[in-house]
């Protein structure tokens, strides 16, 4: 099948998102014009300005994914569609919150762009590893210990079954793996079910990191994969937070790239892409970070650990091989500094001193 062609339109569900501001960033770089699913005019209004000059970004208004009709409208006249939009957070109170707008988000989109859009050519959908690992305390696969590499051929069968059983009291990390799974595996049963005339892909990152380009006004407002990283900035870690794996990383532009390039790789088709950099653990941050300039008044309250112990606990961590995305896609991945120090700088620069700690003493 046909990827999408050069200088086509667009749609990008969730573009107000971290990953999203990227995806269509590239897509705009690299001739496309996009149109943006967003939640309010001024969300849209933000990123009308930040491609200002870069390319052709209209914007539409998605109040919720979850609703049936919700993409009708936006799907029609696209080659092609990123669907990005789906919760992202841990701490869920009941698993419907996450559940709904990410499987029926999914599937409403696919269902709209089969009936009102008969010219699409492909559709690529923003999964994630928590539909690939299993989280399970000794899952069949594990069952040798780690270091164990995990491809697109694993699926995660562990959350969707916590879940079920114990809905509201599952733990939130498995809500939200859950949501991921159960929508990943209703858009390959859509595929499955309804042969539509287009092709489809997944992108499958781990924990995203990177600059961030879209509209946050505050830290307390970061998506949940930056979030993390400023835990460390504020000193909201200690030691003990460095010995233990903070499991697989990959740089956003990374991921948008790779988004970039499943809409428009014709072997690409109907393929999942794991689109990650490997391991990386708190000490290989708090190591970045204190290589910073004026390092030791600027951070003084970011835990030291131990200075390159990372390299170690990395050895014994869960592998998500990013290796098809590299070859099929032509991803090449950005290292951890090159990403840590960008992102940080990005925060600097978007929130105002009262915003971003400068323990200066
Ligand atoms: P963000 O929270 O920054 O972006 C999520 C986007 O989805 C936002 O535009 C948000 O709108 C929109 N959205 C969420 N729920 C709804 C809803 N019910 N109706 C309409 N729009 C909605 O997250 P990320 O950019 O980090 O994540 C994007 C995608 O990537 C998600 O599918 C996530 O699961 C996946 N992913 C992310 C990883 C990461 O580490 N960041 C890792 C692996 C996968 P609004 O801006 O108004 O809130």
């Amino acid at each position: 099948m046909p990827a999408i062609p050069e200088g086509s339109l667009v749609l990008v569900t969730g573009a107000s998102g971290f990953i999203a501001a990227h995806l269509c960033s590239v897509l705009l770089i690299n001739g496309h014009k996009v149109r943006g699913t967003v939640r309010s005019a001024e969300k849209g209004e933000y990123l009308k300005r930040l491609y200002d000059g870069v390319g052709d970004f209209e914007y539409v208004i998605v109040e919720d994914i979850a609703d049936p009709h919700a993409f009708d409208e936006a799907v029609k006249g696209v080659d092609g569609i990123a669907h990005t939009a789906s919760p992202f957070y841990l701490d869920a109170k009941t698993h419907d919150e996450l559940l709904k707008p990410a499987i029926e988000g999914t599937v409403n989109v696919m269902r709209s762009a089969q009936e009102f859009n008969p010219h699409l050519k492909r559709l690529v959908i923003t999964s994630s590893v928590a539909a690939v690992v299993d989280p399970s305390p000794r899952g069949a696969k594990h069952a040798g210990g780690p270091p164990y590499t995990m491809n697109e051929e694993d699926w995660n069968e562990y959350s969707p079954r916590v879940v079920e059983e114990k809905g509201v009291d599952a733990p939130g990390s498995d809500k939200y793996r859950a949501s991921k799974t159960l929508a990943e595996r209703a858009a390959w049963k859509f595929m499955e079910d309804n042969h539509p005339s287009w092709d489809f892909a997944t992108i499958n990152p781990p924990l995203v990191f990177g600059p961030v380009i879209h509209q946050v006004e505050s830290p307390e407002k970061l998506n949940t994969s930056v979030a993390s990283f400023w835990s460390y900035i504020e000193g909201k870690k200690t030691d003990d937070d460095l010995k233990e794996s903070g499991g697989n990383w990959v740089d956003v532009r990374d991921v948008a790239y790779a988004h970039y390039a499943a809409l428009t790789t014709p072997a690409a088709a109907n393929q999942r892409f794991i689109v990650s950099n490997g391991p990386f653990n708190g000490q290989d941050i708090v190591d970045i970070i204190h290589s910073f300039p004026d390092q030791s008044k600027r951070f003084p309250i970011v835990p030291v650990g131990k200075p390159g112990a990372g390299e170690e606990i990395n050895k014994k961590a869960t592998v998500f091989s990013g290796h098809k995305a590299e070859k099929v896609l032509g991803v090449e991945y950005k290292t951890l500094r090159v990403c840590v120090e960008d992102m940080y700088k990005s925060l600097e620069e978007k929130f105002d001193e009262k915003h971003v700690p400068d323990h200066r003493i």
